[in-house]
């Protein structure tokens, strides 16, 4: 199946009724942009800088962060790359930071709470992304979001960044879609308001699993827990898409769900307009995308999104598999 899928790999995938999905790639560094356009991605559906700032004993300068998203946007031409800027905190912490030892650090001080704590760490990478955009189609995303707060102040550290560089004329993105992940309850129940400040949700399955179930996904005796088929993590993301459908922004998933085929016609059903996911199962995806008609999918969901429990899920999605 793998052998015949790569061969409509660069074939975009729609539905047999004519629906358009976008199919992007999952980055966690620059070496993985040539295999992401080897294997069909349309785009970067996120990009995960953590990789510059993990395992070193300082945070990487301007320059430095410069160069290497350039590498990546440069490799990826003209094709959308929506860049998450650092996700640190939770199961990924970086020494040079010197961040308080926590409980339960996934309940804590991560993701863009982080950053809006170090605005010169947070300001460093947004100048570096915006200059590394500059004549490529870069998107910017926030991870960790739970209020509409947040995005103000983010977005004020976005045009300080903008003011900087133009001071040093220095060129950057012209425009830029500045978007979020929906990783967690709060923002999925509030993504109406939410929508009304951002361009895009992408939804980050494996965050929204693990706070959605209370089921640490990084403890093996609970991982099992963490399923993000079960109809409760669905519910939340009909939600999103819903809250997102009046005001016109898209919305993705860039967690691991959107690379199981057998997520995908509930995933189609529910109305997703684009799926990010690691490289290697694009081909397949868009195998599997070209096997409904909307109405097929929509009807799956609907089933999906009404049982019991993942373990349920499961089951039907097998016995609807194609
Ligand atoms: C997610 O939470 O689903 C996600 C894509 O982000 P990460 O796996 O990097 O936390
Ligand atoms: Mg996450």
């Amino acid at each position: 199946r793998q052998q015949e899928a790569l061969k409509y790999a660069h074939q975009p995938a729609t539905t047999l009724d004519g629906k358009r999905i976008e199919i992007a790639a999952n980055l966690g560094g620059p070496a993985e942009a040539k295999a992401a356009l080897e294997y069909g991605a349309e785009g970067v559906g996120l990009l995960r800088t953590e990789f510059l700032f993990l395992n070193r004993d300082a945070a990487p300068d301007e320059e430095e962060q410069t160069a290497v998203y350039r590498e990546i946007m440069q490799g990826m031409g003209q094709h959308p790359v929506v860049a998450r800027t650092l996700d640190i905190g939770g199961d990924k912490p970086a020494s040079y930071l010197q961040l308080p030892v926590e409980m339960n650090p996934f309940l804590g001080i991560r993701g863009l709470r982080l950053t809006l704590m170090l605005p010169e760490l947070f300001q460093t990478q947004l100048r570096a992304l915006l200059r590394a955009g500059a004549g490529h189609h870069l998107k910017i995303m926030f991870p960790m979001v739970t209020s509409c707060e947040e995005i103000h102040q983010a977005r004020y550290y976005i045009e300080q960044a903008r003011a900087d560089l133009s001071a040093r004329s220095i060129e950057a993105a012209t425009y830029c879609e500045i978007g979020i992940m929906v990783e967690v309850p709060a923002a999925a129940l509030i993504a109406d308001r939410l929508a009304e400040v951002v361009d895009f949700f992408s939804i980050g399955t494996n965050d929204l699993a693990q706070y959605t179930l209370a089921a640490d996904r990084t403890n093996t005796s609970v991982t099992g827990l963490a399923d993000a088929l079960h109809p409760a993590v669905l519910r939340l993301i009909q939600m999103v898409i819903e809250a997102a459908r009046p005001h016109h922004r898209w919305v993705g998933i860039c967690g691991e769900l959107a690379g199981d085929t057998l997520a995908t016609p509930v995933l189609l059903g529910l109305g997703l307009d684009e799926l990010s996911m690691n490289a290697l199962a694009i081909p397949l995806v868009k195998q599997a995308i070209r096997r409904y008609t909307s109405v097929e999918a929509r009807s799956i969901a609907t089933h999906a999104l009404a049982l019991d429990s993942a373990a349920e899920v499961h089951a039907y999605l097998q016995q609807q598999a194609r």
